[in-house]
Parts: structure tokens; C-alpha cells; sequence
């Protein structure tokens, strides 16, 4: 293009009125235009317009750019992980290095020329009891990313052909947390929960999922090797004159988690009870081993376990989280920004009242939530049933700045806690 074409007044030779060739607008109302051959035109609207498409294209294209400049820090992300997850500190360690190379390996990818190392991508899979905190760590690590995050259950999905959902659905989730934003979406973290019960040799399967659990696992494998989905828009099962949105699965971090329970048998079995030491034989001690033995944890366990060997095979990272004992159980009700006694407390103080738990209370509330076996779960539904009573009369009980004492001996009655039982001056000692 000439130079004196560039200058605006005088494309188009000047006189002659010309229109923009992209939008049809006269240059009356466009202002300056620039000429191309064979009295082509273009408004400066429509090179903004052009810049961005190009701009949106090349990053389709290149659609490996993190959403960020910087990753934090292992350190900052366990520190960060620490505000809501209580313990775990093996775990937490592993996974804030795994995420972030992963993210690293994410700006890398952008900078990198063609025959530079390739950096492979690590999926994580995270092993421990209910309730242990396995789903809250991969909300929490989402979080702190700022990346889009969806959780499924593995043991909805299935093959295709088969009742129950494909595995795309999982994207289509991912997708719809991210508002539909494909590029977001790409980079997010899924949570696939129950993988241990997709085992091939697990006993409990029905007719209408395939029968070995084996086909999910294959389709799994896909998708965390990294692969272009179709992923129907709407859900539900695909077919064939469906629109897809096609999704690429290369850079989005899985964390699979399951409780793997018979897995320590395993181990146990491999090591020799001698190699681990004998602990004893009370609850504590046979539920702190079982942590214990976990650690040891090999992929030929795994695949003893059932799951097929290409699929550890994608899942370089594994981080086992150990059982709640009390003591933790008991930072989990204090500890976390939204722990479950803060809240209770904050209740209180909207009526005008304190709430004050004992020490030796809330260790009973730690015990009697362990006996439900559903890990840290199960404290909310044991402080909500020992609260509904008092809940319900306090808004009525018009008693400005009383205080109210939950006691041990509160926590373990089967009686129903009124307000009054717990109405200060009746405090016991613990
Ligand atoms: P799972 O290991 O079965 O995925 P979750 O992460 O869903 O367990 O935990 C259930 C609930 O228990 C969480 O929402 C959280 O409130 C609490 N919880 C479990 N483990 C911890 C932990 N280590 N620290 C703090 N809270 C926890």
C-alpha cells in the first residue's frame, strides 16, 4: 500500500465520496479511510473490528495461554489451602507443587519453541476417607487459581450405550462454570469423585452400567490425555444431528479422588505387616495406620485395586489424606474461616446473645460426629441437631446479652438441649 493512500484525507484519491468496503458506511460518517488496491476501503471502526477477531483467533488457535501472568508460589498456595483445610499437610504439599508446575507448565507452553522440551501435564489423583477433606482441596486449589471448576461423580457416568450420563458431561459442566467461556473453561480444574468405585474387579455393579466399569475408565482416559471433546451443549446423551461445542481437554487439571477402601489390605499385603509396624488394635490406632499404610501406596496397588493401568498411567501425582482424629475434627469446628461454631456464634449475636462452647464439648462433639464415620461431614449435622431446640426458642427469648454454655455433658445427653439447660449461670466445668 502506498504511503500517501494511508493518509486518511486523501484515500480515495480525494474527490471522489467512497464508502468503507467492510461496513458500506460512507466516509462522511466513518471519517478516515484506508485505501487498498483496486479501490478497496476500510474504516478505522472496522480495523479495531479486524484487530479484535484476529486477536480472538490467534488465541483459539494458541489456545494455550494462562489466564494470569504470574502462578503463585507452592508455598503461597499451601498457605493459602491452609485457611480452609484443616491438616493434611502431606497432601497439601503435593498438590500445591503439582498445580503449580501445572499452571507453569501452562506459560511455558506459550513461550516455548517447536523443539523445546515438552512439558507433560500431571493429573492428580488424591486418595483418603470421606469427609477427609478431598473435594475441599481441589474447591479450595480452583480458588486460589481463579480458574472455573466443576465436580463430578464417577460413578454416574458410563459408557456410551449404556444408561446414565457420557463423560462429556463433565466438560459441559466445567463449561457452564466458566459461563460458557471456552478459553476459561480449557484451563480449569475438575474434581471427579468415586473413581474407586469404577474399579473393574469391584463387586457392585448393576446391569444397566457396564459390566466391568472398565469402558468408563477408557473413555476417562481420554479425555485426561488430552483430547478435543464434542460436548453436546444441552447435556444429556449425544446424538447424531446434535450442534457440538468442541472442547479441548489438553490443558485442564483432573483431580480424581476416591476413599479406595481395601486398598491398605493391599498395601499391607505387598509391604508385609512387618515392614509397616503393628500399631495395635484399637479403633484409633487401626484408623491411624490405615493413614499410615496409604502412603506406601504403588501403581500395581492400583491396579490390583481395578483400575486399568493406562489410567494411573495419566495420573503421575498421588496424594493419599489421612482419617480425621479429634483433635483435628476439633480445629475443623474452630479453625476455618467458615468453621461450623463461628457460624452458630454469629447466630447468637444477631439474636443479642453469646454462644460459648466448653473445650471438653466440642472434643465430644468431634467423637460423637466420628462414630457416623463420614469423616468431618458428619459435624454438621451433629452440632445441627444439638443446636435445633435452642435455635428455634431463641428469637423468642427476648433475653438481651444472656450467655449460653454448651457443655459436655450437653452434647452427649440424647435429651433435646433447651435454652434454658443452657443459659448462663449453669455452666459445669468440663
Ligand atoms: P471428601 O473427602 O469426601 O471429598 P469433603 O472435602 O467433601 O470430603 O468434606 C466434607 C466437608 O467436611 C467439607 O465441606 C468440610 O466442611 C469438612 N472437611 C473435611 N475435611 C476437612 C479438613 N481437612 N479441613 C476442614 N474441613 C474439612
Amino acid at each position: 500500500m502506498a504511503n500517501d493512500t494511508r493518509n486518511g484525507s486523501s484515500a480515495g484519491g480525494g474527490r471522489k465520496q467512497s464508502t468503507c468496503s467492510f461496513c458500506s458506511r460512507p466516509q462522511r460518517d466513518v471519517g478516515p479511510m484506508i485505501e487498498g488496491p483496486n479501490g478497496v476501503f476500510i474504516c478505522a471502526n472496522c480495523v479495531d473490528l479486524c484487530r479484535n477477531i484476529i486477536r480472538q483467533e490467534k488465541r483459539k488457535v494458541k489456545d494455550n495461554r494462562p489466564l494470569f501472568s504470574s502462578v503463585p508460589a507452592p508455598r503461597e498456595i499451601k498457605e493459602f489451602l491452609d485457611q480452609y483445610v484443616i491438616g493434611q499437610d502431606p497432601a497439601k504439599r503435593v498438590l500445591s507443587v503439582a498445580v503449580h508446575n501445572h499452571y507453569k507448565r501452562l506459560l511455558h507452553a506459550d513461550s516455548a519453541e517447536e523443539d523445546d522440551v515438552e512439558l507433560e501435564k500431571s493429573n492428580i489423583l488424591l486418595i483418603g476417607p470421606t469427609g477427609s477433606g478431598k473435594t475441599l482441596m481441589a474447591r479450595s486449589l480452583a480458588r486460589v487459581l481463579n480458574v472455573p471448576f466443576a465436580i463430578a461423580d464417577a460413578t454416574t457416568l458410563t459408557e456410551a450405550g449404556y444408561v446414565g450420563e457420557d463423560v462429556e458431561n463433565i466438560l459441559l459442566r466445567l463449561l457452564q462454570s466458566a459461563d460458557y467461556d471456552l478459553e476459561a473453561a480449557q484451563r480449569g480444574i475438575i474434581y471427579l469423585d468415586e473413581v474407586d468405585k469404577i474399579g473393574k474387579t469391584q463387586n457392585n455393579v448393576s446391569i444397566t452400567r457396564d459390566v466391568s466399569g472398565e469402558g468408563v475408565q477408557q473413555a476417562l482416559l481420554k479425555m485426561l490425555e488430552g483430547t478435543i471433546s464434542n460436548i453436546p451443549p444441552q447435556g444429556g446423551r449425544k446424538h447424531p444431528e446434535q450442534q457440538y461445542i468442541q472442547m479441548d481437554t489438553t490443558h485442564i487439571l483432573f483431580i480424581l479422588g476416591g476413599t479406595f477402601v481395601g486398598l491398605d489390605d493391599i498395601i499391607k499385603h505387598r509391604l508385609g505387616r512387618k515392614a509397616i509396624g503393628f500399631m495395635g488394635e484399637s479403633d484409633e490406632d487401626v484408623t491411624s495406620q490405615r493413614g499410615h499404610v496409604l502412603r506406601h501406596v504403588q501403581p500395581e496397588d492400583l491396579v490390583e485395586f481395578g483400575l486399568i493401568p493406562e489410567l494411573i498411567g495419566r495420573l503421575p501425582v498421588t496424594a493419599t489424606l489421612a482419617p480425621l482424629d479429634e483433635a483435628t475434627m476439633v480445629s475443623i469446628l474452630t479453625e476455618p474461616k467458615n468453621a461450623i461454631v463461628k457460624q452458630y456464634q454469629r447466630f447468637f449475636e444477631l439474636e443479642s446473645a453469646r454462644l460459648e462452647f466448653e473445650p471438653a464439648a466440642l472434643r465430644a462433639i468431634a467423637r460423637k460426629a466420628m462414630t457416623r464415620d463420614v469423616g468431618a461431614r458428619a459435624l454438621r449435622g451433629v452440632v445441627e441437631q444439638l443446636m435445633l431446640e435452642l435455635l428455634y426458642e431463641l428469637p423468642e427469648a427476648k433475653d438481651e446479652n444472656a450467655t449460653y454454655v454448651i457443655t459436655e455433658q450437653m452434647v452427649e445427653s440424647t435429651e433435646p438441649l433447651t435454652l434454658f439447660a443452657a443459659r448462663q449461670p449453669r455452666k459445669e466445668s468440663a
